[in-house]
């Protein structure tokens, strides 16, 4: 699995910079590609002259020419924040991206693997989600620029895989968390640190009976890492995330309680077409990939509180020296 030359489009995000750091470690040629849309250079920064990484500044939406054994299509922002800021462009960056990236897989013949996403399955009538769940997906509603560019890409991926014979892996990522999430992106895990790190009302969406199950981001990385090296024709889509079921609630009365915070529990509107339950079926991965998570909830938010909380203490140090 080791020396070979890896392009991670979004790898200057927040899953792309921990696989960056990961495929590095094992003896791989990293090049970044990233527009920086929601990533940033501080993710990354500590890679930058290492001379197995490469970083170039290029929008997916547009075609790339280089030579690579292994593709991990990773770019595209992730949290409803930042993909409804700019709907149209989020459309493109999934579909336009995704075809871009699979005419590089085909002239080059590498293999490629696309984070795809819980999302596919919309407001799910089916509980857990299995990968033959066809999903419940609003096609005109402010989430679908994220939802069906992210189906539209599966799509892609298998009709190339179909007419043109490319390698593909397609990964349905549910809810990961962990340190290196903007802290402004809106996800709940960074919202509600950020919150109750910085003494602020944590702000459930609706009454906080909606679930979610968060998988931490080294599990992930494990996770996509097996998937992309499996025997060819092993294709996916294959569900990777951690199958324990949180309420939001939940999440909030243990991040309070694990920060120690006297941040109040505040109740804001539910967003449109916000999914009531999500849970991963983890059956195939388990079977297929030999992974399942290994960090629970409680151990993973400890490391993601520790990172926001020097993150704070850097940005009110350089606040205070401004
Ligand atoms: P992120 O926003 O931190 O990373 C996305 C990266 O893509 C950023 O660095 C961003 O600058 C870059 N990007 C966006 N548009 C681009 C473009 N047009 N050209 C080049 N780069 C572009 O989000 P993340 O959580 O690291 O997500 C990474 C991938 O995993 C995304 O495709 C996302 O849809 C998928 N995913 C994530 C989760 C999750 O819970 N984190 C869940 C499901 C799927
Ligand atoms: N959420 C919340 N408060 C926040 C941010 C999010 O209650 O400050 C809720 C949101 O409505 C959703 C869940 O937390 O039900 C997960 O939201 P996130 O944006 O992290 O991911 P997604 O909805 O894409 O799963």
């Amino acid at each position: 699995m080791s020396g070979k030359r890896i392009l991670i489009t979004g790898g200057a995000g927040f899953i792309g910079s921990h696989l960056s750091e990961r495929l590095l470690a094992e003896g791989n040629e990293v090049l970044c590609v990233d527009n920086f849309f929601t990533g940033a250079r501080a993710n990354i920064r500590h890679l930058i002259g290492n001379p197995d990484f490469e970083l170039i500044r290029h929008d997916v939406t547009f075609p790339l020419y280089v030579e690579v054994d292994q593709i991990y299509n990773l770019a595209c922002p992730a949290s409803p924040v930042h993909y409804q800021y700019d709907p149209v462009q989020t459309t493109k960056t999934s579909v336009h991206g995704a075809i871009n990236m699979l005419g590089l897989a085909k002239r080059t013949g590498a293999r490629i693997l696309q984070a795809s996403t819980s999302e596919v399955y919309g407001d799910p009538s089916v509980h857990p989600q299995v990968e033959g769940y066809w999903g419940n997906v609003n096609p005109i509603g402010p989430r679908s620029c994220y939802d069906e560019g992210k189906r539209c890409a599966e799509t892609l991926f298998f009709d190339y895989h179909r007419q043109h014979a490319v390698d593909i892996k397609v990964a349905r990522i549910f809810n990961t968390y962990g340190p290196r999430m903007h802290p402004n992106d809106g996800r709940v895990v960074s919202n509600f640190v950020v919150q109750a790190l910085s003494g602020q009302d944590i702000t459930l969406f609706g009454e906080g009976t909606q679930t979610r199950s968060f998988c931490y981001v080294d599990d992930l990385v494990e996770g996509l890492i097996r998937l992309m090296n499996t025997e060819k024709g092993v294709t996916g889509p294959i569900n990777l995330g951690n199958p324990n079921e949180f309420t939001i609630r939940q999440l909030a009365e243990l991040v309070v309680e694990m920060t120690g915070t006297g941040s109040k529990l505040v109740f804001r509107p539910l967003p449109t077409d916000d999914p009531r339950q999500r849970q991963p079926d983890i059956s195939l991965a388990k079977a297929e990939l030999g992974w399942e998570p290994t960090a629970q909830l409680r151990e993973g938010l400890g490391k993601t509180i520790a990172y926001f909380d020097r993150l704070l203490k850097e940005e009110g140090a350089v606040g205070q020296s401004a």
